[in-house]
């Protein structure tokens, strides 16, 4: 899962979707824990309830001032300020302490790109092209533009890109692949529901998974908080 974004109504939509499908094994989180939403402490407090892997993410370091917010748009770095006041010093030493990439098996998985973790949108078949010669396992797992996608690339390096929808399953085979499972806290594909995937060991087999929770909620204590009310309305589009 990627993209939590602050949204503990939304993870806990997810996690609870994750447990009604019988659990995993572990949660490998690919960054921007925090950022945007109105609970970022909680949402590091319940990550860190399961066994669990995760990478930083542009707005996990801007919340702990190790990027620089003068990069985000207004409503974006006005989001990281409040963020940053929230957190308690455990909560900033977990996000300092997250790597820009992990390994897990077959798997790279990083927030942007392998070749830029921290800031490259993978978006065009040239930028997956690009990033093919940037990690050595056969799969990456993306985050960062929170719209859940795959390009699948051949041996001769050309991509091809495929959104994925609800129910979507990815299998992996020979093609080398990177996928977006899209973005729990904050949805950008027109589609307002939580989105993450489940990999299946056995079957060799990514499904993509969306999630309607209590959107209402979210944006009643974003307002609460006085958190910009373009982030507040954006949650009720999925853009
Ligand atoms: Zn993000």
């Amino acid at each position: 899962m990627a993209d939590i974004h602050s949204n503990l109504t939304a993870f806990q939509a997810v996690l609870g979707d994750v447990t009604a499908r019988g659990g995993v094994a572990e949660v490998w989180c690919l960054g921007d824990v925090v950022g945007y939403g109105p609970d970022p402490g909680q949402c590091i407090e319940l990550l860190g309830q399961y066994e669990h892997v995760c990478v930083a993410g542009n707005h996990d370091w801007a919340a702990i001032s190790k990027l620089d917010t003068a990069y985000f748009n207004p409503a974006a770095a006005a989001a990281c300020h409040w963020t940053a006041r929230q957190l308690t010093d455990e909560d900033r030493d977990y996000l300092e302490n997250l790597p820009l990439t992990i390994k897990k098996g077959d798997f790279t998985l990083v927030h942007g790109s392998p070749r830029e973790p921290i800031w490259e949108y993978l978006l065009t078949v040239g930028e997956a092209e690009e990033n093919l010669a940037h990690f050595k396992t056969k799969f990456c797992l993306v985050g960062h533009s929170h719209v859940p996608i795959v390009f699948q690339c051949s041996e001769s390096g050309k991509c091809s890109l495929s959104p994925l929808s609800d129910g979507e399953e990815v299998a992996l085979g020979e093609a080398r692949l990177f996928i977006n499972p899209g973005g729990v806290g904050q949805p950008r594909d027109g589609d307002p529901r939580a989105s993450y995937a489940i990999y299946d060991e056995e079957t060799r087999k990514v499904t993509l998974h969306r999630v309607p929770y209590d959107i209402k909620a979210t944006q009643k204590k974003m307002i609460k908080q006085g958190l910009p009310m373009p982030l507040v309305t954006r949650l009720s589009y999925g853009m």
